[in-house]
């Protein structure tokens, strides 16, 4: 076993980042003769397959995110700390923090996930947020209701129809449910509760540079989406690439769509943890780990999640799927706890695919088992219990599955609510 830079103590594994694969990590590390600190720029964990619900009202922010040190801070040999990873010294074996410190380690797990890719049009963001984070989910909301409102006391054609059309870019996953979830939320609202709108006026486009939505799913689930989408009112473009973006409007090549709420889920590139290490990064930014999740020549530093470019036993990278993540957090967390005490050493990781899904509407989801495909209603059941199983604790599973019942046989949404302080930071 190699020699720990602390020799005397406990090793230390350093985990950066708590979302699905570090706090999967840190679990299986739990109480354990190990000590593992958990950095967080943020002091929560983040159930980001749910927040298109939070932008469409459906759900509350706490509903979906559960403090850190909460979870973990049950375990005496776990630390948690809150605060940003800028950069790590591989020799010094230090990961140091935005304000100057410096934490040192024996085992180092990166697992910092993504961000939104803008692929060079940095400046999109402001009028086009993504789903990332709390805030980019409560802007969404923010500007979908504040429009509604204005809609409806608007005397101008024209500025009603902008206020009334929602542009999502990207026709992945996110962006499938965000048009769903809009398309549904709006009719229902205009229908019940607004006097002087009409479902009909709302109009919700997917703009989708390739020529089929939901492009990693086989081609007749991608069609059903499709179909299902259109029923509901969704306006879709197929190869038609975003040219600009701006307060006002999106430009696509057929002209200008003037539209008062922009989401955008167009690709994601890795965090910059290739970067900190000195590492050439792999295709979106990932940072290139062999089949034990290491990284090649850097002792004792680990990647893992959508952070991290892993290939499975075809030479295939792994999807940027939560599946993946929190398999290889709790894989990893328990391959450094034999390896550290026991001196084992670390095995390759092997990925078990439970099924790629998305969402499409309220009665309507897909599952890819590779084998086998469901789609529709007992679909979308599925798609329900396992996001609410998956869910990080008892009180969300329960809190969420309450909601969503009464929501599912009430049609109403609950968090339908416009925070007057609220700085939208695009105007
Ligand atoms: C809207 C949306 C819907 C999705 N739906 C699905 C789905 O239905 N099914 C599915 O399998 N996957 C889905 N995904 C993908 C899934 O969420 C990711 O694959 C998963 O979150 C990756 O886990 P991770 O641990 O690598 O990163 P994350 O869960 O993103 O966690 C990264 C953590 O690192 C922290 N961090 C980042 N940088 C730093 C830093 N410099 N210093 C300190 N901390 C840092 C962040 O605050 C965060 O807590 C979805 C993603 C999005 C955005």
């Amino acid at each position: 076993m190699e020699e720990l830079s602390n020799v005397g103590s406990r090793p230390r594994v350093v985990i950066v980042g708590a979302g699905f694969g570090g706090l999967a990590c840190a679990k299986a590390l739990a109480d354990t003769e190990v000590d593992v600190t958990v950095i967080d720029r943020r002091n929560h964990n983040l159930f980001q397959p749910l927040l298109y619900q939070v932008a469409t009202a459906a759900l509350s922010p706490a509903d979906i995110s559960e403090p850190i040190r909460r979870t973990l801070g049950r375990s005496d040999n776990i630390h948690v700390l809150m605060g940003e990873v800028v950069s790590i010294d591989p020799n010094a074996r230090t990961v140091s923090l935005a304000d100057g410190a410096a934490i040192p380690y024996d085992r180092l797990v990166l697992a910092t996930g993504s961000k939104y890719n803008y692929f060079g049009n940095e400046d999109w963001q402001k009028h086009a947020p993504g789903l990332k984070s709390i805030h980019e989910a409560r802007q969404i909301r923010h500007r979908l209701l504040l429009a509604f409102e204005q809609a409806e006391r608007s005397q101008d054609e024209a500025e009603q129809r902008r206020l009334l059309t929602s542009v999502v870019i990207g026709g992945g996953p996110t962006g499938v449910e965000m048009a769903g979830a809009i398309s549904e939320l709006g009719r229902f609202m205009i229908e019940r509760d607004f006097r002087t709108l009409r479902p009909e006026q709302l109009h919700v486009v997917l703009v989708e540079a390739g020529p089929r939505i939901l492009a990693t799913f086989p081609e007749n689930l991608s069609n059903y989406a499709a179909d299902y989408l259109r029923n509901i009112g969704v306006d879709i473009r197929l190869n038609t690439p975003v040219e600009d973006v701006t307060a006002e409007g999106v430009q696509v090549k057929d002209g200008f769509l003037p539209a008062s709420c922009i989401v955008w889920g167009a690709g994601v590139k890795a965090s910059p943890a290739a970067d900190w290490l000195g590492i050439s990064p792999g295709p979106g930014g990932r940072l290139p780990v062999a089949r034990d999740l290491s990284v090649d020549g850097l002792e004792g530093v680990y990647a893992i999640g959508d952070t991290a470019l892993a290939l499975d036993e075809d030479g295939e990278a792994l999807p940027a799927l939560a599946q993946v993540a929190k398999q290889q957090g709790t894989f990893l967390g328990k391959a450094l706890k034999s390896s550290l005490l026991k001196g084992a050493a670390v095995p390759n990781f092997r990925f078990h695919n439970r099924g790629n899904t998305a969402v499409i509407g309220r009665n309507a989801a897909i599952f890819d088992f590779g084998t086998w495909q469901l789609k529709g209603r007992f679909a979308w059941l599925l798609w329900a219990i396992v996001h609410v199983y998956l869910l990080v604790n008892f009180e969300k599973r329960l809190l969420v599955s309450v909601q969503w019942i009464w929501r599912y046989t009430t049609r109403q949404r609950g968090a339908r609510l416009i925070d007057e302080n609220f700085i939208a930071p695009d105007k």
